[in-house]
C-alpha cells in the first residue's frame, strides 16, 4: 500500500465540488484581485475568530513583514522567535530590518513559553513572536503577561493553527496584530498562496489594509509608498468554502491523531505529541513523533510506500542564511534534538482506516 504524507481527498463529501463550482462562479464575475469575495471572506474569518478587523494578504510571510511593519519594527530592534520554528517567521524579522532572538521551547509542547522566552529578553526586544507549532496553541497568558510587565508586543504566528482555541478563544485573537498563511496545506487552505493580518486594532488594520495595497488611500491617492501583497478573489472564493467546513476538517485531524495515539503508546522509543494542558488545544496540523531512531525508521517506511517528513532537519540557528547571528551547535540543545529525533506522519482530512492501520502496523513492525 502506498500512504501520502499528504494529499487531497473530498472530506468532508461535497466539499471538492463546492470548492470547483466557488472558482468557476469567480472567475466568471472577472473582478480577480480584491473585490467583494475578498471581503465577504475577510467578514466571515473575522466572525469565524470571535471578531476583530481581517486583511486578506498575498500569503503568511507577508502577512509576517506586514504585523511587524505596522508596529513599527525595525533596525535596533529584537524579536523573540522559537529556535525550533519555520524559517518564514524568522526570515520576515529580518526583512523588516530587526534582529531575530531565538528561544528554546518548551520540552512537552515544543511551543515558547513565559519560561522559555524570559531568558533571552534584553532592552532591546520589542516583540514575542511564537509560533503556534505543529497546531497546538501557545501557553498564551504566561506570554501576554511576560509582554505586558516588559512592554512587548505579542504576534502570533497562527499558520498551522487556524481554529485552534486557548482557553476557548481562537488563537489569532491574542496578540496585539497577528498572522496565518492559507498555503494549500495549512488547516485552513487555498488552492495557491494567501494571508491573512489579524488585530482587534483599527488603526493597525487600517495601515496594513492601504499599504499592502501600494498605499493607497483612496484610487489614485497615495499616503505612503506601499507594497503589493493582495489576496486574490478565487482563493478568497475557495476559503470561503474551506471555512465553513474547517471544524469539521480540524475535527477529523483530531480523529484522525487519537488513532495514533492509543495505536502508538505501546510501541517502545516513540514520545508522541503532549496536550497536557487544559487550556490548549492541538488541531494536529502536523503530528510529530520523536525517536531515536528516526533515521531508520523514516527509511523503512519509505521501502513500505509510508511517506513522512521532517518538521524541520536543519534548526535556523545551524542554517547558513543566519551565520551572522553567531550561535553555534550546542547552543540550542533541545531544538538540535527536535531536529534529529522528530519526524511527522501522514495525517490528513480523509484519510483512510485501512491507510491508517497500514502506518501503525508498520511502525509496530519496525521497533518489534
Ligand atoms: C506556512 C508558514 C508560514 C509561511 O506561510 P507562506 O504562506 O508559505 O508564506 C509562516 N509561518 C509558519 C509557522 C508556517 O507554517
Amino acid at each position: 500500500m502506498k500512504v501520502p504524507f499528504f494529499t487531497f481527498r473530498d472530506f468532508p463529501a461535497g466539499l471538492q465540488q463546492q470548492v470547483e463550482n466557488a472558482l468557476v462562479t469567480e472567475l466568471r464575475k472577472n473582478q480577480l484581485i480584491l473585490g467583494p469575495s475578498v471581503t465577504s471572506f475577510e467578514q466571515e474569518f473575522s466572525r469565524f475568530l470571535g471578531g476583530g478587523e481581517v486583511v486578506g494578504v498575498g500569503n503568511g510571510y507577508d502577512a509576517l513583514v506586514l504585523c511587524l511593519r505596522a508596529l513599527g519594527i525595525g533596525p535596533g530592534h529584537e524579536v523573540v522567535v522559537p529556535a525550533n520554528g519555520y524559517i518564514a517567521t524568522i526570515n520576515a524579522v529580518q526583512q523588516v530590518g530587526a534582529k531575530p532572538v531565538f528561544a528554546e521551547p518548551d520540552g512537552q509542547s515544543y511551543n515558547l513559553t513565559a519560561a522559555s522566552v524570559l531568558p533571552v529578553l534584553t532592552a532591546h526586544t520589542k516583540a514575542i513572536l511564537p509560533i503556534h507549532l505543529y497546531g497546538q496553541s501557545c501557553e498564551l497568558e504566561g506570554l501576554l503577561s511576560l509582554c505586558q510587565k516588559h512592554g512587548l508586543y505579542l504576534v502570533e504566528d497562527f499558520a498551522q493553527a487556524q481554529g485552534a482555541l486557548y482557553k476557548g478563544k481562537p488563537v489569532g485573537t491574542f496578540g496585539k496584530i497577528n498572522a496565518t498563511s492559507f498555503y494549500p496545506t495549512k488547516n485552513l487552505g487555498a488552492v495557491g498562496d494567501g494571508g491573512a493580518v489579524v488585530t482587534h486594532d483599527i488603526d493597525l488594520a487600517s495601515w496594513v489594509r492601504q499599504y499592502h495595497n501600494y498605499g493607497q488611500s483612496k484610487r489614485y491617492e497615495y499616503a505612503q509608498a506601499g507594497i503589493n501583497s493582495r489576496l486574490d478573489s478565487l482563493q478568497a472564493a475557495v476559503l470561503s468554502v474551506k471555512l465553513a467546513a474547517l471544524n469539521t476538517l480540524n475535527a477529523e485531524r483530531k480523529r484522525l491523531a487519537a488513532i495514533y495515539h492509543r495505536s502508538l503508546s505501546e510501541v517502545g522509543d516513540i514520545l508522541l505529541p503532549v496536550t497536557s494542558s487544559p487550556d490548549t488545544d492541538h488541531i494536529y496540523h502536523l503530528y510529530v513523533i520523536r525517536t531515536h531512531q528516526r533515521n531508520a525508521l523514516q527509511q523503512f517506511l519509505r521501502e513500505k510506500g509510508i511517506q513522512t517528513l521532517i518538521h524541520y532537519p536543519v534548526p535556523p540557528h545551524l542554517q547558513a542564511a543566519y551565520e551572522q547571528l553567531g550561535y553555534r551547535p550546542g547552543d540550542f540543545p533541545l531544538t538540535e534534538e527536535l531536529a534529529a529525533n522528530s519526524l511527522s506522519l501522514p495525517l490528513f482530512p480523509g484519510m483512510t482506516e485501512p491507510e491508517q492501520m497500514y502506518v501503525v502496523e508498520q511502525i509496530q513492525q519496525f521497533f518489534r
